[in-house]
């Protein structure tokens, strides 16, 4: 018998949903280079359901129940006396998710003895100290493609959304307002700006192609340039390096994984050698840019905005400064966990279960590293290192108060809302 330690986000504040605003999501059939899809033997969940929380459970319970494995199922992950760290020195596997990283630092692994396996329900696996799991022996996989087009789209939007200054015309309209030069004395059109890609992965390349019809200048920048013919067919401009691009760009995006050569990439330096006015959007991960040169060059112009759904660490503590710098579109974690990407990615985990569990082998694409060394998506796009320095600082968004209430808690404390709401609209 394995035991299976799975770190989810909460539920719903007020519990999950018992219908969706849509009636399931299409199917596809690969993904865009023709990868195939998870291919587990069995789901036992319905697509378009919320799995990425502790109730949906990726969709595991039942399945891990019937082949009698143990299934730990929590939220609470951070902090010494968190379940997460009660739970892991007897562990087989660990399956976290990026959006609420259960975070394995070396000395977290020297504690799980009994650890294989770590599995990523998503892309980027940063939160494991990739060096300390490399000395240990340990396979670290994640789901290779699972939401990179859903963060693309994402991007697409938060360009469009910083260049037009939406959240602020949209606030005004929440708050009442018809401030049409309020909102619109910093919009512009991103029609003739220049738009870079640090890397040109999938996430880049799903971003750059999806451009293209704006009538933009696009640029990348990337260890292994892309084949000759997809620069053609994209008009995409190659630099050999980030600086050379971000010189000329308007707008940056980054998508390049977490790992010693990328960490605070985006500093005081290089941040100041963009275009003043310039927009950076930041979906990778937020270490990859210096939290507090970021909030200058906003504060200063040099940055006209700054968007992304990315934070360091995670859950951001409540006085991070990116809730509160001008300028900024943020959220929390969520670009890759849309109810679309949250099907792909439970099916890829279940599959990868299916395998380790069986003795048979994971698939090469989904590999970061293969009993130790850099195999598959890592091999490619890693080097082996530690960027988890600073995570226990994840440990304050509880000492806040945030949630991590337990659900029922939450429920019942959202009753009397719910009650009120129902009443208003019966007197409506
Ligand atoms: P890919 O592995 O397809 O692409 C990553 C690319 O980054 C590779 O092409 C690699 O290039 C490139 N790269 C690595 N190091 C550097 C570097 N130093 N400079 C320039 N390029 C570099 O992954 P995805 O595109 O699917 O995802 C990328 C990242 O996006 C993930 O690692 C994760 O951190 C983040 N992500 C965020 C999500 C969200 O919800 N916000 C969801 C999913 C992913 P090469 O092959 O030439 O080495």
């Amino acid at each position: 018998m394995a035991k299976i330690l799975c770190v989810l986000y909460d539920d719903p504040i007020d519990g999950c949903p018992r219908s969706y605003a849509r009636d399931g999501i299409p199917k596809l059939e690969r993904y865009p280079d023709g990868q195939e899809l998870p291919t587990p033997k069995r789901v036992d969940f319905t697509p378009g359901e919320l799995l990425g929380n502790v109730s949906g459970g990726l969709g595991l319970k039942r399945f891990l129940k019937e082949s009698g494995h143990q299934l730990i199922v929590t939220s609470d992950k951070d902090g010494a006396d968190s379940v997460f760290e009660k739970e892991l020195p007897d562990s087989d596997v660990v399956i976290s998710q990026p959006f609420w990283p259960a975070y394995l630092t070396a000395e977290r692994l020297a504690k799980a003895k009994k650890l294989k396996l770590a599995i990523t329900a998503g892309i980027g696996s940063d939160h494991v100290d990739l060096k300390a799991a490399a000395e240990r022996g340990l396979t670290v996989a994640e789901i290779t493609y699972c939401n990179s087009v859903s963060v693309a789209e994402h991007i697409v939007m938060l360009i469009l959304s910083l260049a037009h200054n939406y959240i602020p015309s949209y606030q005004w309209a929440v708050d009442k307002g018809w401030n049409i030069a309020d909102c619109v004395s910093r919009a512009y059109d991103i029609e003739g700006m220049s738009i870079g890609s640090v890397a040109a992965g999938r996430i880049g390349l799903g971003v750059l192609k999806r451009l293209k019809p704006f009538d933009v200048k696009l640029h990348y920048t990337e260890r292994h340039r892309l084949p000759e013919d997809v620069e053609r067919a994209l008009g995409l401009s190659y630099h050999g390096d980030v600086e050379s691009m971000a010189r000329v760009c308007d707008i940056v995006t980054i998508n390049c994984p977490l790992h010693p050569e990328t960490e605070h990439l985006f500093n005081d330096d290089l941040i100041g050698k963009m275009k003043r006015g310039a927009y950076l959007v930041n979906t990778a991960r937020g270490k990859v840019c210096d939290r507090d040169a970021v909030v200058r060059a906003l504060e200063s112009g040099q940055l006209a905005g700054y968007a992304g759904d990315v934070w360091f660490p995670q859950p951001a503590p409540e006085d991070h400064p990116w809730r509160t710098m001008p300028h900024h579109g943020m959220t929390p974690h969520v670009a890759g966990t849309t109810l679309s990407a949250q099907a792909r990615y439970a099916a890829g985990v279940r599959e990868i279960l299916e395998c380790w569990l069986e003795g048979r082998p994971i698939r090469e694409e989904y590999l970061i590293l293969k009993e130790g060394r850099l195999a598959g998506a890592g091999a490619r796009a890693y080097t082996v290192g530690n960027v988890t320095a600073g995570s226990e600082e994840a440990r304050r968004f509880r000492a806040e108060g945030r949630p991590l209430r337990p659900a029922a808690v939450r429920r019942a404390r959202a009753r009397p809302a719910r009650a009120k709401r129902k009443a208003a609209r019966r007197v409506a």
